[in-house]
C-alpha cells in the first residue's frame, strides 16, 4: 500500500496549482490521481485553446455561492504573479481578460507540470472512496488500488463538461462523508431558442447587447459578441445569462437583442432615413446592408411583413420606426440552456462546511478546491482564477501543517 503526505484527487486546474504550491514549499511524497489518461485536459480547451486564466478585476463581488471567497482571493493575489513566479508571462486584452503571453493554453499546462516534477502523477485512476482511520486518509480506486495519505486535496471539479472527466460522480464520496453539498446546475452555456427563427441566422456573429427578460422584467443585460447557431444563441455575453434561468419557469423567459446599443432609438431612426435617402433606388434589403448583415436584414423585414425586394423609397415612416424598434429589441424565446456545452456549474461543497483555508471543518486534512466548492462566477477568467487561488491556498496550508 503506497503512503503519501498529500494525495490530490483530480489533475485539473486547482489540483495542479495545489501540487505546484505544496511542492515549492518542500512537501515530499505528493501524488496526483487523475481518472483520464493525462492531467490538465480541460486546461487545454479553455479560452478556445488560449486559456483565459484570470481577469484584471478580481474581487469577492465577482463570485457567487455559499463560500466567502475573500480570504482565499486576498491571500492568493494576482494570477499573473503566481504564473510569473513559475516563468510564464501574461497579457491582458481590451476586456481585461488575462491570457498567457503566447496565447496558448498548453503553455499554462506545461508550466504547471514543469514545477510538478517531484510529484507522482498517476493517471487512468479513478478514485471511488475515501475514509479516515487513525488520523490517516484511505483512498480506494476503481482499479482496486488502496493508498494512504495524511492529507487529501479534493480537486475533482464540477458536474459538467464530462469529456474532461468531470461528471459530478466524485462528489458522491463527499456525500458519503456527510459533507453538505449544494445542488449543482450547469452555468456559462448557450441558450436554446426556436429553431425556426434561428435557421436563417445560424453561423452569424454580431456585436450588440443581450437582455434576459422574465415576464418582460429585465433580469440582466450583457454586451459583446453574439453568435447564432442552429438551435441556440451563444457568445460569452449570453453565457453569463444562463445561471439566471430556472428550469421550472422556462416559458417565462425571452432574450432581447439590441444591435445598436450605443444609439438612442431616435438616432437609429434618423440613420435609417438617411440610408433610405442615399440608397433610394435600392431594395429594402440592400438599404439595410450598410448597417446590418443581409441575413439579419431579411429576418427583420420579414418580421415586419415588408418584402426585402420592395424599393426602399416606398418604406413609410411607420415601417422605418418598426424596423428601428426591432433592430433594438429583437426578441427570441428561451427554450432552455444547452447544458452539454456548459463551461462550469454552480453548487458544490457548502461554504459552511469549510474553513478559510478550504479545509473541511469536520475532517482535518481534507481540503476542497475549484469547482467542487460552492463558488461560481461569470465568464472572463474568473473561474480559472478561483481554481488557481483555491488550489494555492489548500496546497499552502497543507504544506504549513507539515512543519
Ligand atoms: C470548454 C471549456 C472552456 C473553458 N474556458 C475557460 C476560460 O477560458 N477561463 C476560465 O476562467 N474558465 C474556463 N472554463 C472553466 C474552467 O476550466 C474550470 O472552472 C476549471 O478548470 C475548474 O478547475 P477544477 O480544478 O475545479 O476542475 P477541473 O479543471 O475540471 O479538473 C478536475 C479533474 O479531476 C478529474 N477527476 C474527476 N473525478 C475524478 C475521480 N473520481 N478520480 C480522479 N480524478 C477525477 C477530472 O478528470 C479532471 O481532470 C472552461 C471550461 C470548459 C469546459
Amino acid at each position: 500500500m503506497n503512503e503519501y503526505f498529500l494525495v490530490i484527487i483530480g489533475g485539473g486546474a486547482s489540483g495542479l496549482a495545489s501540487a505546484v504550491t505544496a511542492c515549492s514549499m518542500g512537501v515530499k511524497k505528493i501524488a496526483i490521481l487523475e481518472r483520464l489518461p493525462r492531467v490538465g485536459k480541460k486546461i487545454l480547451a479553455t479560452g478556445n485553446g488560449r486559456c483565459n486564466l484570470s481577469h484584471e478585476n478580481i474581487s469577492p463581488e465577482n463570485y457567487f455561492g455559499s463560500y466567502d471567497t475573500s480570504h482565499v482571493l486576498a491571500n492568493f493575489g494576482k494570477a499573473e504573479n503566481f504564473f510569473e513566479n513559475l516563468g510564464l508571462y501574461c497579457r491582458t486584452d481590451e476586456q481585461g481578460r488575462i491570457y498567457p503571453y503566447s496565447m496558448t493554453a498548453n503553455a499554462v499546462l506545461d508550466t504547471l507540470r514543469m514545477h510538478c516534477r517531484q510529484v507522482t502523477e498517476i493517471c487512468n485512476t479513478c478514485v471511488i472512496e475515501l475514509y479516515q482511520k487513525n488520523h490517516k486518509w484511505h483512498i480506494l480506486t476503481e482499479n482496486q488500488e488502496h493508498m494512504i495519505a495524511k492529507n487529501i486535496i479534493f480537486s475533482a471539479g464540477g458536474t459538467v463538461a464530462t469529456k474532461f472527466g468531470t461528471d459530478g460522480t466524485a462528489w458522491d464520496m463527499l456525500r458519503k462523508l456527510q459533507i453538505p453539498i449544494v445542488e449543482s446546475k450547469p452555468i456559462l452555456c448557450p441558450l436554446r431558442s426556436d429553431r425556426n427563427n434561428l435557421q436563417i441566422l445560424k453561423g452569424i456573429r454580431v456585436k450588440g447587447s443581450v437582455t434576459l427578460l422574465e415576464k418582460n422584467k429585465i433580469l440582466r443585460t450583457e454586451t459583446g459578441e453574439i453568435q447564432f447557431t442552429e438551435q441556440a444563441i451563444s457568445g460569452i455575453c449570453v453565457f453569463n445569462l444562463a445561471s439566471l434561468i430556472s428550469k421550472e419557469k422556462l416559458t417565462d423567459y425571452e432574450i432581447a437583442i439590441n444591435l445598436f446599443p450605443e444609439l438612442e432609438n431616435s438616432e437609429l431612426i434618423a440613420r435609417l432615413y438617411s440610408c433610405q435617402a442615399v440608397r433610394y433606388d435600392s431594395d429594402c434589403e440592400n438599404m439595410l446592408s450598410g448597417l446590418i448583415q443581409k441575413a439579419i436584414a431579411r429576418v427583420i423585414l420579414k418580421k415586419n411583413n415588408i418584402l426585402s425586394t420592395m424599393p426602399c423609397c416606398q418604406l413609410t415612416g411607420q415601417q422605418i420606426r418598426q424596423i428601428a424598434k426591432l433592430l433594438q429589441d429583437f426578441r427570441f424565446s428561451v427554450l432552455g440552456i444547452v447544458s452539454a456545452q456548459a463551461q462550469a456549474c454552480s453548487g458544490g461543497v457548502h461554504g459552511k462546511a469549510l474553513d478559510e483555508n478550504l479545509q473541511v471543518k469536520n475532517y482535518s486534512g481534507l481540503y476542497i478546491t475549484g469547482e467542487a466548492v460552492d463558488v461560481h462566477a461569470d465568464c472572463g477568467g474568473y473561474q480559472l482564477h478561483w481554481a488557481w487561488a483555491s488550489g494555492y491556498i489548500a496546497g499552502k496550508h497543507c504544506a504549513e501543517m507539515q512543519k
